[in-house]
C-alpha cells in the first residue's frame, strides 16, 4: 500500500468512476521525491516534495483529506487518517523539547524518543466532544460560520483545561446556542484528523432555555424533525452523520 502526501492532501488515482491508492508503478513512472518514513511493512507512507511531477499523469491527483474520508472505504480511511497524523507527529517533533537532541523512532514506530535524555514524546491526541441534543421528536441542529450552504450538523467543541467531557459537552451547548441540556449519554467515538481530536459522541436532551446563537461562531440554529433535517455533515464518514443517522432510525423505528 502507498500512502503518498502533501500538506493536507492524499495521492490517489482516478479511474472512471472510482478513485484508489496508487502502485508501485505510478510511483516509478514518475520521478517523484519521496520524503520516506515506513510505519509498517504492508505500507509505504510518505510526504511528496515535488507534486509538480503529478501533471504528467492525468489519472493522479492529490485529493484533500476532508473529501478522501468520503471517497475509500471505512477501512481504508482509518489507514489513511493513521499513517497521515503519524507522518505529520514524526515531522514536527524532530528534537526533543527538553535538551535539543534529535528524536529517534521507537522499534515500535508508534512513538518517538530523545536518542540523549531517553525522554519518550507521545502523539498528541485532542479530546473534543460531539452531541445530538433533542427535544420530543426534534433534533437539534446547526451551522457554524464556516460550513457551507447546505451543510448543517450537530453541535461539536474542544475539552478545555480542567474540564471532564461531560463539562465540555454542557458548557459548549450552553455558549454556542444558550440551551441547558440534561441526560447526557456517551454515544461511541472516533479519531478525527482536522487536526488531531478524539471525538467523544454523546446524546442529550433539552433541559430549558431559547436557542440564542453566538454571533462570532453560529449562523443558524434549530430544532428540526427527521423529515425536514435541512442539511447533513459534510463527511458520510463522520461521527456527526452517525448521530443524525441513529435520530432519524429512532424517529423511524
Ligand atoms: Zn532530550
Amino acid at each position: 500500500m502507498h500512502l503518498i502526501f502533501h500538506e493536507q492532501s492524499l495521492l490517489l488515482v482516478k479511474t472512471s468512476s472510482t478513485w484508489a491508492l496508487p502502485n508501485a508503478t505510478h510511483l516509478t513512472e514518475l520521478d517523484l521525491q519521496l520524503s520516506k518514513i515506513v510505519l509498517a511493512d504492508t505500507a509505504l507512507v510518505a510526504q511528496l516534495m515535488n507534486p509538480e511531477q503529478l501533471a504528467l499523469n492525468a489519472a493522479l491527483e492529490l485529493v484533500n483529506l476532508r473529501q478522501v474520508v468520503n471517497l475509500l472505504e471505512p477501512k481504508l480511511v482509518e489507514q489513511v487518517i493513521f499513517a497521515q497524523q503519524m507522518l505529520h507527529y514524526q515531522r514536527t517533533n524532530n528534537y526533543c523539547t527538553h535538551c535539543g537532541s534529535q528524536t529517534m523512532v521507537a522499534p515500535t514506530g508508534k512513538w518517538l524518543y530523545c536518542a540523549l535524555c531517553q525522554r519518550e514524546i507521545y502523539p498528541q491526541i485532542s479530546p473534543a466532544m460531539i452531541v445530538a441534543v433533542t427535544r420530543g421528536d426534534k433534533i437539534l441542529l446547526a451551522q457554524a460560520k464556516h460550513f457551507a450552504a447546505d451543510v448543517w450538523s450537530v453541535l461539536a467543541g474542544f475539552c478545555e483545561v480542567g474540564e471532564s467531557i461531560e463539562q465540555t459537552v454542557a458548557r459548549e451547548v450552553l455558549e454556542e446556542v444558550g440551551i441547558q441540556i440534561k441526560n447526557i449519554r456517551y454515544f461511541g467515538s472516533q479519531y478525527w484528523p482536522f487536526p488531531n481530536s478524539l471525538m467523544l459522541a454523546f446524546t442529550a436532551e433539552y433541559a430549558n432555555g431559547e436557542i440564542v446563537l453566538d454571533a462570532d461562531e453560529m449562523r443558524a440554529a434549530g430544532f428540526y424533525a427527521a423529515d425536514e433535517l435541512p442539511g447533513r455533515p459534510s463527511s458520510k464518514y463522520s461521527i456527526a452523520n452517525q448521530l443524525i443517522d441513529d435520530f432519524v432510525q429512532r424517529q423511524l423505528s
